[in-house]
């Protein structure tokens, strides 16, 4: 994603995405007769979260002090694994479809060179490994999204796959202009939840989705 709109939504959003997952737990927490109502729709709650931080987490590294742009830290699949350290399962499989859908962007710039490439502390710009550095990384964001769906009962899913409908639509309305990879990532991504069921993928439609 450019940074050309020159507002600060690489730091309001993973915030907002905090905030919200925040509320959830400690609704959970502290609140636990009173969360019950909407306890049905905490996972695709906490996704929703994970999502909105997502989405704009990478470009976090235009904040960070010691981090080029497009740092090859902030942009990858790393930031999703994180949550699943901390048994927070649907977090990081929001974040893995945010960060996707972030990457497959990145994935498409005007030329491969200066800020479009993927740089490291120290040791620099990886040059033109940078489209294999992101795609590797969107498909690690796959086995993450992937990894999250066995926690989750049939309701749940739908419920996600609503979370992804929507935000994915949000997105693609008001955020993205070039089109074309996120949203074969945002299919990909509602296709594996979509097939996912008592604890098997049907592959066969995710190959023919492929041929
Ligand atoms: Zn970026």
């Amino acid at each position: 994603m450019s940074f050309d709109s020159g507002c600060m939504r690489h730091i309001t959003s993973p915030l907002a995405g905090c905030l919200l997952a925040a509320s959830v737990l400690a609704g959970r927490h502290y609140f636990p007769e009173y969360f019950q109502v909407i306890a049905r729709f905490e996972s695709a709650l906490l996704f929703l979260a994970g999502l909105i931080a997502g989405i704009r987490l990478p470009d976090i590294d235009l904040a960070l002090p010691g981090f080029s742009h497009r740092s090859g830290i902030t942009h990858s699949c790393l930031l999703a694994v994180l949550p699943l350290m901390f048994n927070l399962p649907f977090i990081a499989g929001g974040l893995a479809l945010g960060i996707a859908l972030h990457l497959s962007s990145d994935i498409q710039p005007k030329s491969w060179s200066g800020g479009a490439l993927i740089k490291f502390p120290i040791l620099g710009s990886i040059g033109m490994f940078s489209p294999l550095w992101i795609l590797l990384n969107i498909v690690g964001c796959f086995v993450v999204l992937f990894h999250t769906l066995p926690q989750e009962h049939e309701t749940g899913r739908w419920a996600i796959l609503a979370v992804m409908l929507t935000g994915g639509g949000w997105y693609f309305l008001n955020e993205e202009k070039k089109r074309l990879f996120p949203l074969m990532t945002l299919a990909f991504s509602l296709l594996l939840v979509h097939q996912y069921r008592s604890g098997q993928l049907s592959v066969e439609i995710v190959i023919q989705y492929f041929a």
